[in-house]
């Protein structure tokens, strides 16, 4: 009988509580540091956290060994299946770091020759990996002397050190080929990796290894045939594992969903245990909401022949755990079998610590509703003392403070607004809904007078170094507010002056202001807090600091009134008033989990409802309301998807439909592919929508076509993700393509997304092409 494990976490954070990995990876790629450097800062933040993971009681570490980007990536590179075009780059200074670590690099970031890899969302989460590219003929050549290394150095410290390995289908499944092959062909050969690798592990003295397998909380295929052939081949795969691992122990975690299906494939494969979310889909039982599951009614198939790590601290969100309610889950399971304590999910998600987080020293109420990931790994070690009858006296003490805090968040009137809560009440269907499309246009198109084919940009202009010196000289009281107002004024000024010169024809502001589409509203709104160090990863080197919706939303003040008056009084051609709708203001914070998302979408929706009517009184025609993410959470499951699209689709109409026929809507989608999400783009009723399409091959063009989209929409004719000027040609036949696939009547010419990361110089010369190309299109059509 193998060991069990009493306490984890399902995975670790790596970018440092500084973010110290991020500056250590910055100064190498600038050539500011040396590999050496480098090196020493991933091993030391590898090291403290394992340290604080034993240090808390926790009897099992996961650990990637030092990630210097990706995990995903990491698999790549272990596998010996990085893309071919890296394979010569050369070795820049790779003292004390993997081998393959310049190779690893210009696959994530490209060289000045080679493109980068591919970069999307992990799962339904902000969190993006690099996506392995494979072919027909990838061969998979294990180059495991990285990871090695990294877990005799933990051996040696003396840490219980489990290596986190992704699972093969997953991998593959997240994977895309580059010859239109299948990529889950390999899925035998990949596992046939695993297996001359586990051996290895077990010699450096690991008890455990795991295995992380979150694409089983999907559907797994659409075909039900295709679907059964994968998991019988992924449990013949595991069975294959658990031969080759001799006495190490294998874990197989899934996260962000239901972890039955995992359990059910592989259960009596002599796997010794499942890590499941026990979190994610359950919602507190006071919402009667019906997607609740009872303790009794969890994972199903669990016989109890193989340990649960019970997943009950969520690790995707920064909520304090109910210790009490945690422990009678647990307590329900362990009447089934063995049952260890874990997280929902790996803690890279979360912010390091509250120990540091400044921004709540004068928030005491709201700090005591927060845990962050050190605060996790306590209540994961408290749940486990508990559960095994070795509790404290001070363990019962924190387990009742926990409850009363999670109850006075419930019960606090920042997170209950009675004024608000009467008027969602008050909400009628008729509230999300305009006057026909066709009635619109009409009126629209009296009011605005514009030229067919209109030109405009997607909002943010160049976020210039003394934009961003600015913004930082404010915070540190080197200029005064007024000092940063003028210099924002001007820069509108130069923005809109600019524009006007190159002859577009819908204007914007900029975007100057804005710190962060999310933060700079989430910052004036009530019921929201911003912090000041709460980072998480979202990519390689980047951070983000998801503001915490913590209680019932409301809009003190206008937000974005002045600066529209303001980019309006340099002009007599329209300006956008510029918003961040509701769903994407839910996707990059950290949402409150005691009432459905779909309750807190609605909230944020009036705030902007009123913000809108502010922008109309001050004389705003058109008012843009972006919703990048609205894709991003949508769930994993089709089965929840229509749900998930109602109360999506209903907060972005509520907060929209309260315009008269003359008021433009704009709306603004990107970052992820909406083709089978066309249907809903045309659900939001906005007059106009521009979405990402240069850089996917203009392949949304199909979907407008197929689904006869009706409304206005501009698919980007530039993309802007690059610093490359397009040809002439090449946006004419953009543009071209575009007017095969939508009448003209509805289309506007505009570039990918926002510009806030592009220098001033290629944004010139790419607009100017851009409106060119609409220029003689126009010929064309009015011809
Ligand atoms: N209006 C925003 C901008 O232009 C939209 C950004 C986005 O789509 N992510 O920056
Ligand atoms: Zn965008």
């Amino acid at each position: 009988m193998t060991a069990q494990i009493n306490a984890t976490v399902a995975g670790v954070p790596r970018i440092g509580p500084k973010r110290e990995l991020k500056k250590a990876l910055e100064t190498y790629w600038k050539d500011a540091s040396t590999g050496r450097n480098l090196a020493t800062v991933a091993t030391q933040l590898v090291n403290q956290q394992a340290d604080l993971i034993a240090g808390a009681g926790l009897d099992s570490v996961p650990t990637i060994g030092r990630s210097f980007y990706d995990s995903m990536l990491d698999t790549s590179a272990l596998l010996g299946a990085l893309p071919e075009r890296v394979a010569d780059v050369a070795d820049h200074d790779n003292d004390g770091l993997p081998a393959y670590v310049d190779r690893l690099f210009a696959a994530a970031r490209g060289t000045a020759e080679l493109p980068a890899s591919a970069m999307t969302k992990w799962f339904d989460t902000n969190y993006h990996y690099i996506v392995p590219e494979l072919a027909a003929d990838t061969e998979f050549r294990l180059d495991d002397a990285a990871l090695l290394t990294d877990l005799a150095d933990q051996v040696t410290r003396g840490t219980a050190a489990r290596p986190v390995l992704i699972g093969p289908l997953t991998y593959l499944a997240l994977a895309r080929t580059t010859d239109g092959s299948d990529a889950l062909v390999h899925l035998e050969e990949i596992f046939e990796a695993y297996a001359r690798l586990l051996p290895r592990i077990a010699e450096r003295g690991a008890a455990w290894v795991q295995f992380d397998e979150p694409y089983l909380v999907t559907d797994v295929d659409k075909d039900e045939t295709r679907k059964a052939d994968l998991l019988a081949r992924t449990r013949a795969g595991y069975e294959k594992l658990v031969a080759a691992a001799g006495d190490t122990a294998l874990l197989v975690q899934t996260y962000f969903g239901d972890g039955d299906l995992a359990v059910k494939t592989l259960s009596g494969t002599g796997i010794a245990a499942f890590g499941v979310d026990l979190v994610t889909g359950r919602t507190d039982e006071r919402q009667a909401d019906d997607t609740n599951i009872a303790d009794e009614a969890l994972l199903p198939s669990w016989t109890g022949e193989e340990q649960l790590l019970a997943g009950v601290v969520d690790g995707r969100n920064i909520w304090r755990t109910d210790l009490a309610r945690a422990l009678q889950t647990l307590k329900a399971l362990a009447a089934r079998g063995p049952v260890g304590v874990s997280t929902s999910s790996s803690l890279l998600h979360v912010p390091y610590s509250l120990a540091q987080e400044t921004s709540l020293d004068d928030d005491a109420e709201l700090r005591s509703w927060l845990a962050f990931g050190a605060e996790k790994i306590a209540e994961v070690a408290l749940l486990s003392r508990a559960l095994r009858g070795e509790e404290t006296a001070e363990d019962d003490a924190a387990v009742a403070e926990a409850h009363e805090a999670v109850a006075s968040r419930r019960s606090s009137e920042r997170t209950r607004n009675a004024a608000l809560r009467q008027r969602t009440g008050a909400i009628t269907e008729a509230d999300r809904h305009r006057n026909s499309f066709d009635q619109r246009r009409e009126v629209q198109a009296k009011e605005l007078n514009l030229p067919p084919l209109p030109t405009t940009t997607i909002g943010s202009f160049p976020q210039t170094t003394e934009i961003r010196q600015a913004r930082a000289k404010l915070r540190k009281g080197d200029i005064t507010e007024a000092q940063y107002h003028d210099a924002m004024v001007a820069e509108i000024k130069d923005v809109i002056g600019r524009q006007e010169a190159l002859g577009l024809d819908v204007l914007v502001h900029g975007e100057p202001e804005r710190n962060d589409m999310v933060q700079y509203f989430s910052e004036q709104l009530e019921g929201y807090h911003s912090t000041d160090l709460a980072w998480v990863q979202s990519y390689g080197s980047r951070c983000v600091r998801p503001p915490i919706l913590f209680g019932d939303v409301t809009r003190p003040a206008a937000m974005t009134v002045e600066w529209f008056k303001i980019a309006q009084s340099f002009t007599d051609k329209f300006v956008k008033g510029m918003l961040t709708g509701p769903v994407t203001m839910l996707a990059w914070s950290f949402v409150r989990d005691d009432q459905p998302l779909g309750t807190t979408a609605d909230q944020v929706a009036l705030a902007l409802r009123d913000e809108i009517d502010d922008l109309v009184d001050a004389g705003a025609k058109i008012i843009q309301v972006d919703e990048p993410a609205i894709r991003e959470l949508l769930p994993l499951r089709r089965a929840q998807q229509p749900a998930y699209l109602k109360w999506a689709v209903g907060a972005f109409r509520l907060a929209t439909s309260g315009v008269a026929d003359d008021i433009q809507i704009h709306t603004h989608m990107c970052y992820s592919e909406f083709n089978e999400l066309i249907g809903t783009v045309g659900d939001l009723d906005a007059d106009v929508t521009s979405i990402e399409a240069a850089r996917n091959g203009m392949q949304v063009l199909h979907a407008l076509r197929d689904s006869g989209f009706e409304l206005g929409v501009g698919p980007g004719v530039w993309d802007i993700h690059s610093p490359r000027v397009p040809e002439q040609s090449e946006v004419d036949t953009l543009l071209s393509d575009a007017l095969d696939a939508v009448p003209a009547s509805q289309l506007w010419v505009n570039p990918d997304c926002g510009l806030k990361t592009r220098g001033w110089d290629e944004t010139t010369a790419s607009i100017k092409v851009l409106v060119a190309a609409a220029q003689k299109a126009r010929a064309s059509v009015n011809a």
